[in-house]
């Protein structure tokens, strides 16, 4: 429903300017897992989760890195970087922790972090 009205209010020219400096839903966080194709790649070394997410919406991949050792409170935790398409095919189990600290920019979260997603940039560290 609301993005039918911001399309609309788009159309009409009214807010302009918002529309454009606003981006998509998977570079605003909190994130909602239902606007992605989650793909599971696996479990790394480290016991992390590792997944690729394509953005319902815009068709954005992103590598999420998630920690969640059960046996210890609060340790949820997780990284997320956007993909460029001509890495897709580069991101394995042994990869992900590597590409997601080598990253420019992008999300963590976690309670761990206490975060319902923020902002990160450069330099990025998994721990
Ligand atoms: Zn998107």
């Amino acid at each position: 429903m609301m993005r039918i009205v911001r399309r609309l209010l788009n159309l009409s020219g009214l807010n302009d300017k918002a529309m454009k400096r606003r981006s998509c839903s998977c570079e605003e966080p909190p994130f909602r897992f239902e606007d992605y194709k989650t793909v599971e790649v696996g479990e790394d070394s480290h016991g992390a989760e590792i997944s690729v997410l394509t953005c319902n919406l815009c068709g954005h991949m992103w590598l999420k890195y998630l920690i969640d050792w059960p046996h210890q409170s609060r340790s949820g935790r997780w990284w997320r970087v956007h993909i460029p398409p001509d890495e897709k095919h580069s991101i394995s189990t042994t990869t992900a922790r590597e590409f997601i600290e080598r990253s420019l920019e992008g999300f963590a979260g976690g309670s761990f972090f206490n975060s319902h997603g923020h902002r990160i940039t450069t330099p990025i560290t998994v721990a």
